[in-house]
């Protein structure tokens, strides 16, 4: 074996993408890692996620092992004159051109929004599967339930686990996502920005047979991605398993406050979903239809409300879902989950990181390299999943407005060099050492 590049050892918390991501890249560079999970093994839940270009390119900077799982797992639009169409966007409230609901694929396709990676879903479990083949045998840790971080004498950092095991690590890095028992630590339990907010949207999540979808919608709409708009709600779907199932996932925005709160899901009806887009077109509703009779919701909760003034103290830092949780309206907070991997690795990785306060330069710099991009898609997030909706400022139902801000936004994601951005973090880090 070889010896390990440093004498400092990291630990991370949580076991979602960002967590297992930073352990597979950190060991890859003979990095000594320990990744501790709350839960008695990896999971993800059935649903599908979709990565766009930056997310892509950072899976390669991460690790080549990452980028290949997503290849193997990843169901890009079925038609080849669709390759580079992010979302075909459709007037969801409209009854569409045809009189026959059979023929409704008809609606015509508002606008298409492009990019060079196209539209690449993966079904969560299925990725997750392939991304622990590359966690290597005994550095993960489970039913390890994190409570609190001390430091010891010697300036070791104790993690203290609910079952009432320690252990000790140099360096925390908190990838406990949305409800991150890190985030809290750092800046109190109390603290506006402990906890996510409602941000009074949630969605149905659905996978129904593709061939169904076909019968449903038309091929065109059911094999490649489309967003269908309307007002107070929102329905995306895009092809994933090999193009043998569309995930649908249904926005509705609400007054209401969510009561389930810790709890991001709850049991609903398909009765319910099909109640709340009452109105819409024959598209949105017969594929409501198709989807089971009971339905997962999901609360969308993020971090916008009261964004992080730092996403580390000392020698503990945030990563993913934990720093920045967003709403899902710009499908990028996985792939931001990657892009804080590849940062993160780059900056450990450096030669120069030795020490205990060259850790806490690290953490310093990743937070200043991290938090302007991180924290703009909170929000930008938030514009445009209310342009999916018509209700954004300034936009409203214009169509070639919303086409604008869309492209405008999503190129500030996507045109990135994640190779760039780990140098001029390392620049950073040059300062600070
Ligand atoms: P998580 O996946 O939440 O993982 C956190 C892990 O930490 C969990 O395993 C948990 O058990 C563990 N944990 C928590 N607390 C503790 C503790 N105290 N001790 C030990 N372990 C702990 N992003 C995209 O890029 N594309 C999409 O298409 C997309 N679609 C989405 C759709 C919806 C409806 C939602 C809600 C989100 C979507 N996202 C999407 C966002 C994406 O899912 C998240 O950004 C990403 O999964 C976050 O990963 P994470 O590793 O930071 O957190």
């Amino acid at each position: 074996m070889t010896a390990p590049k440093k004498d400092f050892h990291v630990a991370v918390v949580g076991g979602g993408i960002a967590g297992v991501t930073l352990a597979i890249t950190l060991h890859d560079r003979n990095i000594p890692v320990t990744l501790y999970e709350q839960a008695h093994a990896f999971g993800e839940v059935g649903a599908g996620v979709s990565f766009g270009p930056n997310a892509v390119a950072a899976m390669k900077t991460c690790h080549q092992g990452i980028f290949e799982a997503f290849e193997k797992v990843c169901t890009r639009n079925m038609w080849s004159s669709k390759q580079n169409v992010w979302f075909d966007y459709l007037d969801g409230h409209s009854m569409g051109t045809s009189t026959s609901a059979q023929n409704s694929s008809r609606q015509e396709i508002a606008f298409t929004i492009s990019n060079s990676t196209g539209q690449t879903g993966v079904h969560r479990a299925h990725f997750l599967d392939e991304l622990i083949r590359l966690v290597p045998e005994g550095i993960s840790h489970f039913n390890k339930r994190l409570n609190d971080v001390t430091e010891r004498e010697d300036g070791k950092l104790v993690l203290k686990f609910a079952d009432g095991s320690e252990d000790v690590a140099d360096v925390v890095i908190g990838c406990d996502g949305i409800k991150s028992r890190v985030r809290q630590l750092m800046v109190g339990e109390d603290h506006p920005s402990a906890n996510p907010t409602y941000t009074h949207k949630y969605a149905y999540r659905g996978l129904i047979p593709m061939d169904k979808a076909i019968e449903a919608v038309g091929e065109e709409l059911a094999s490649n991605s489309c967003m269908h708009m309307g007002p107070g709600g929102h329905m995306l779907t895009f092809p994933v398993n090999q193009g043998k199932t569309l995930n649908i996932v249904a926005f509705h925005t609400t007054p209401d406050e969510w009561a389930d709160y810790p709890r991001l899901t709850r049991q609903g009806t398909r009765e319910e979903a099909l109640r709340d887009f009452d109105g819409y077109g024959p598209n949105v509703i017969n594929l409501l239809k198709l989807t089971d009779e009971e339905l997962n919701v999901w609360a969308i909760f993020d971090l916008g409300e009261h964004p992080l003034s730092t996403f580390s103290k000392g020698r503990v830092c945030l990563s993913g879902d934990a720093a920045h949780a967003t709403s899902p309206h710009h499908g990028a907070g996985a792939g931001f989950c990657l892009e804080d991997t590849a940062v993160l690795a780059a900056l450990l990785e450096d030669d120069r990181v030795k020490t205990h306060k060259d850790l806490e330069h690290v953490l310093d710099t990743f937070d200043f390299c991290r938090r302007e991009r991180t924290q703009w898609l909170v929000q930008s997030s938030r514009i445009v999943g209310d342009c999916y909706e018509w209700q954004a400022e300034g936009v409203g139902r214009d169509f070639q407005k919303i086409e604008e801000a869309i492209n405008y936004r999503n190129g500030i994601i996507a045109n990135v060099d994640i190779n760039q951005m780990c140098e001029d973090a390392r620049q950073q880090l040059a300062q600070r050492l």
